[in-house]
């Protein structure tokens, strides 16, 4: 059977703001008056200026407002040490920074995963062969009464794209859940190329690489698999397994359908535009690779995805950029890895009817 994926086409539209109405209309069913609903977005990391503008998720609140349910804005904190988003006053801070504020957006901002975080409710991945035993999902995401999770369609330089699954997996999960996604991919040392510069060491801020015998050696107990160490190699050195990027989209997948089995989703909503090769938490994060599309949204998260890589390969791409499936071209990978195997998972299809709307 296939999913309907509701299309908003900038194209075909002369009123945005009367448009989202209509999509949310078409997209979200009944909502109990009184429940809370969170809404799951990336506020951009400090010096990104191609994440979501605040004016759409204002839309998102108010109509939930408009359903007497009671909204809620969240985002989680993230694993790696160079950005601005590492705890609630940092994300509050960058919300803010970004323009995302409480009173800009009529509701909370709320950090999903606490101070630290840490705070998740733990979901055991019982899927056969899962390459993951549990995660935690984000405490406030996961008893929230439903959940719209808002997506930025852009480039990721491990899982070739990130959009709806992306967020669910990574978005939507604990830090230390983060690290077991981001293992996947490993962290390999290329001793031939190395000179003992030392400079992963110094860019680890978690020590977990030390001189050993003039070789930098990783203490995997100790490693947070933040990629700190791979950006800080002039040499080349430092990478991930040859097919760290399949592996991690693969526990993607499965992170997702874990949390999938938690969280009570209302609605996927995918934004296809500023559509870098890069993901939001890189300030810039790489040059557009097409124009505006539109907005997608559907209760499926394998159709949404499956439909946003479908309408960017349609698109007209700037010049030089690879087809089809450019963002995964561009970032070394097959950008639907992540798809196939959450359908697998039996979270969805990738059969779609795109609706007009
Ligand atoms: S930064 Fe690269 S070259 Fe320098 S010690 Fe680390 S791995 Fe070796
Ligand atoms: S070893 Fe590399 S990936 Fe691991 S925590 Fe240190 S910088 Fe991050």
């Amino acid at each position: 059977m296939e999913s309907s994926v509701y299309f908003l086409d900038f194209n075909r539209i002369s009123n945005t703001i009367k448009a989202m109405d209509k999509l949310l209309e078409k997209s979200i069913s009944y909502i109990e008056p009184g429940s809370s609903i969170a809404i799951k977005v990336h506020i951009g990391e400090r010096g990104n200026f191609t994440y979501i503008r605040p004016f759409f998720i204002r839309k998102i609140v108010d109509y939930l407002k408009q359903q007497k349910a009671k909204p809620f804005v969240t985002e989680t904190t993230v694993l790696y040490p160079t950005g601005y988003r590492r705890n609630e006053e940092e994300i509050i801070e960058t919300a803010r920074y970004n323009g995302f504020t409480e009173e800009g957006l009529g509701c909370p901002i709320v950090v999903a995963d606490g101070n630290d975080g840490e705070d998740g409710i733990e979901v055991i991945s019982d899927f056969p062969n899962s390459p993951i035993k549990s995660i935690k999902v984000a405490r406030k995401i996961a008893e929230a009464n439903g959940v719209i999770i808002v997506s930025h369609v852009k480039g990721h330089v491990f899982s070739g794209f990130g959009g709806a699954i992306k967020n669910l997996a990574m978005g939507c999960t604990t830090r230390s859940s983060k690290k077991i996604q981001h293992a996947a991919h490993g962290i390999v040392f290329n001793y031939e190329k190395c000179n003992s510069c030392g400079k992963c060491i110094e860019a680890c801020v978690f020590s977990a690489i030390e001189m050993i015998d003039n070789r930098p050696v990783r203490n995997e107990n100790k490693c947070m698999y933040c990629g700190n160490c791979i950006f800080s190699c002039e040499n080349n050195a430092i990478d991930i397994f040859k097919d760290g990027k399949e592996r991690f989209q693969i526990a993607l997948a499965y992170v997702a359908a874990c949390v999938l089995k938690i969280i009570k989703p209302l609605v996927f909503i995918n934004f296809l535009m500023d559509i870098t090769t890069l993901c939001d938490c890189c300030a810039p994060a790489g040059n557009i690779i097409t124009h505006h599309i539109g907005i997608l949204a559907s209760k499926d998260p394998v159709a949404i995805d499956e439909a946003s890589l479908d309408l960017i390969d349609n698109s007209p791409l700037l010049p030089g950029i690879p087809y089809p499936d450019p963002l995964g071209k561009l970032n070394g990978t097959d950008s639907r890895i992540q798809i196939k195997y959450l359908e697998k998972l039996g979270m969805g299809t990738r059969k779609y009817r795109l609706i007009y709307i």
